[in-house]
């Protein structure tokens, strides 16, 4: 449907909220990002609103949601000249959904990522599945204005299910809305049970990081169990044991567990006891940089070894730092690597290419004096997908590395 006032893409725009780029920023349709330093004029959009972006010629360039607060005013939805209603949402819902439905015999997974944000092309909107919740997180204040037609739109798409909303302080703050924490409507259950890949974990809703689990891992989570037969496995930054739990459901001789987040080890705990696995394991509240040195001087040795930290780059400015930080965990961890032993390594730091990533762990394996076979670049579940011209959704990397 057109909305009144907008032709045909490329044309004139005359009626409506319009954001006006400055000349020398045209637009093809790439990139859905628009900063405040390219905007020639939107002083009659309302923050949140649904915006037509015109070229400095007037001409029609995408329809997005505008927030004049953070430095990134506009996210565009859609390169095509269609209203952003209710039933476009739902078919941006459904389009994602049936995405992950085709890789699965039996319709659309019950966990994992149903709704990556860019990557979908829903800026600014995630949606996770655990079982028979939905976990909602907006992400900008365009999304969090269409709360109640998202949720209404994923009950057409989905079924009724019960819908938690767990939006991030951080995104909430720079755009300016208040963070929705609970459930929308109707109560669902206090924890769910779920299955990945045959290791099952306990969720706790509204109690954790991200949606509850890294569901961002969970094809990294598998290979680890076919590594890790027979093994003794370091899982390091644990979190609630994702690999550990793969790896000693594997067949693990045994696994050590590292975090620094008491809540983390005891929702780890759990985890094991649940896969009937914890008495193989063993918990370790500490700091991995510190606990790696001591393991080091203890003469420790595993089959397999698993560095998943959090961000350590939480911005560009901080790159030197994090490098140095990354590089030291992973040139301990390479120590304690048996002769032909795995090491799993990662980064999700955005400001942390690819590249950079594999520079620092050469530089460490040299300062290590260990040889060691590239088996594989790893990267983010296929339901976080990667959009090529969106950079920024590439965003977990990581190595398979054997030692020689
Ligand atoms: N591997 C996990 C996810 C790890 S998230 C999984 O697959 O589910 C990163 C974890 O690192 C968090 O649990 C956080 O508590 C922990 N952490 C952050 N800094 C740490 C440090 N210096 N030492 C130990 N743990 C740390």
């Amino acid at each position: 449907m057109k909305p009144a006032g907008a032709r045909e893409a490329g044309r004139r725009v005359r009626r409506g909220p319009v954001l006006r780029l400055k000349r020398g920023s045209p637009r093809v349709p790439a990139h859905p990002w628009i900063f405040k330093g390219e905007v020639a004029d939107a002083s009659a959009v309302e923050p949140g609103a649904e915006v037509t972006v015109v070229d400095a010629t007037g001409r029609f360039v995408g329809r997005g949601y505008y927030n004049p607060r953070p430095g990134l005013c506009c996210r565009i939805l859609t390169w095509r000249d269609e209203a952003l209603d209710a039933a476009f949402l739902e078919r941006r819902l459904a389009d994602a959904v049936a995405r992950r439905a085709s890789s699965e015999a039996s319709g659309p997974p019950s966990l994992g990522r149903l709704v990556w944000s860019e990557a979908d092309g829903l800026p600014g909107l995630v949606v996770d599945r655990y079982d028979s919740v939905l976990v909602v997180q907006c992400g900008t204040l365009g999304m969090a204005r269409r709360r109640r037609e998202i949720e209404a739109a994923l009950g057409r798409v989905l079924g009724e299910l019960a819908v938690f909303n767990k939006d991030e302080d951080g995104p909430a703050q720079l755009e300016g809305f208040e963070p929705a924490h609970g459930w929308a409507g109707r109560a669902g259950p206090a924890t769910v049970e779920v299955d990945e890949g045959g290791v099952r974990f306990t969720v706790t809703l509204g109690a954790g990081h991200k949606t509850g689990l890294y569901l961002d891992q969970s094809q990294n989570h598998r290979r680890a169990a076919g590594l890790a037969a027979d093994r003794d496995v370091l899982d390091a930054f644990c979190y609630t044991g994702g690999f550990a739990c793969h790896a000693l459901r594997g067949g693990a001789r045994r696994a050590v567990l590292i975090d620094s987040s008491l809540e983390a080890l005891a929702a780890a705990r759990q985890n094991l006891a649940l896969n009937g696995v914890a008495e193989r394991a063993e918990l370790v509240a500490a700091n991995v940089f510190d606990e790696l040195r001591r393991l080091e001087r203890a003469g420790a040795r595993f089959g397999l070894v698993v560095l998943d930290p959090p961000p350590f780059a939480r911005s560009r400015t901080r790159l030197d730092a994090a490098v140095r930080g990354y590089k030291e965990i992973n040139l301990r961890a390479m120590r304690l690597l048996d002769r032909g032993g795995d090491l799993l390594t990662f980064s999700c730091s955005h400001h942390v290419p690819q590249a950079r990533f594999e520079e620092l762990c050469r530089d460490a394996a040299v300062d290590a004096g260990v040889s060691l076979r590239l088996v594989a670049p790893l990267s983010q579940a296929s339901d976080h997908p990667v959009i090529l011209t969106i950079p920024e959704t590439r965003y977990l990397k990581g190595l398979h590395l054997e030692a020689l």
